[in-house]
């Protein structure tokens, strides 16, 4: 497979898009990012990276992190996790509340923001520092020893953050975290500010392509494992948005507001694409629009 060349016949097929929708307004460090920035990335089993436009330029991952810290939670603690989280498609925002009252403080899926804050407890509990557990492995998975979190987005998002608190102590008073809700909103916020770029992730998510196989070919999930996050990344991934994504794209895919999406095709690749404008879902434009080009163009989706 050519993906150099196939990286630049989609860039080039989605350049009048990318600018479009808006950047995330709600967190004021992320509205400052400049709209017309793309950038996309291919990491084959190798760990060969193929890349076009700004693929190198470091973004905030946002929920990216979530696909990691749920891999970290089931490499350490196996599937007790989905007692306090469940797995389906919430059809709902990703910070919506609405459903956690019916249900008793569990979250419908681990990658909205209530079940990520869940993942994120679960791993403050097995590693004593959650969002630096996070931090060493992006870096060591993506060879980069100068991924690091953003201070200002971190507190950015903490000044603005009444609505994930309402999410955790609402969880907190079912008793479904195990830490107090500012050890948790903290790992959560910072873990959601680490900037890495479209290679950097690419790399990082090898794991999801490789069946659970780490860059070093050392185990961090069984295949079972590996399968599970791959099938919550297709249903849940995109939040309200996970039908339409796997309808266009039809691959596994975890976005964040901060305009990027990792995409994995397994036993074969896992992509990275970055564009800041979202639309209405939280989910990037051209990001969107860059992913259904790939899998189109190489017959490369999962169905
Ligand atoms: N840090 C963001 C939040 O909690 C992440 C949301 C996202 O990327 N969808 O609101």
């Amino acid at each position: 497979m050519d993906y150099q060349g196939a990286l630049e016949v989609v860039a080039a097929a989605v350049r009048s898009q990318v600018g479009q929708g808006q950047v995330a307004q709600y967190i004021p460090a992320l509205a400052a990012v400049e709209a017309g920035q793309f950038g996309m990335a291919v990491a084959d089993m190798n760990g060969d990276v193929y890349g076009v436009g700004d693929w190198e330029e470091p973004f905030s991952v946002q929920s990216i992190s979530k696909t990691f810290s749920l891999a970290l939670v089931l490499a350490r603690d196996g599937e007790a996790i989905w007692q306090r989280v469940g797995r389906e498609p919430s059809g709902n925002a990703f910070n919506s509340l609405v459903q956690l009252e019916y249900e008793n403080g569990v979250p419908r899926n681990p990658f909205i923001n209530a079940g990520a804050l869940v993942v994120t407890d679960r791993l403050q509990t097995l590693t004593d520092d959650a969002s630096t557990t996070l931090l060493d492995f992006l870096r060591a998975e993506s060879d980069n020893p100068d991924l690091a979190f953003d201070p200002a987005v971190a507190l950015s998002e903490t000044e603005h953050g009444d609505r994930n608190a309402a999410l955790a102590h609402f969880m907190a008073s079912y008793g479904n975290l195990e830490n107090p809700v500012p050890t948790v909103l903290q790992h959560y916020f910072w873990q959601c500010s680490i900037r890495m770029s479209c290679r950097d992730l690419a790399l990082a998510g090898g794991f999801l392509a490789r069946h659970g196989l780490r860059a070093d070919g050392g185990r961090l999930l069984s295949r079972r494992e590996a399968k599970q996050v791959n099938a919550v990344m297709l249903t849940c991934g995109t939040y309200d948005a996970a039908g339409n994504f796997a309808y266009r794209v039809g691959l596994p895919g975890k976005s964040g507001v901060g305009g990027g999406i990792v995409a994995v095709i397994p036993g074969r690749c896992t992509l990275c694409v970055w564009s800041p404008g979202l639309d209405e879902r939280g989910n990037s434009v051209a990001g969107v629009a860059a992913l259904d080009h790939f899998t189109t163009l190489t017959g490369w989706s999962v169905f």
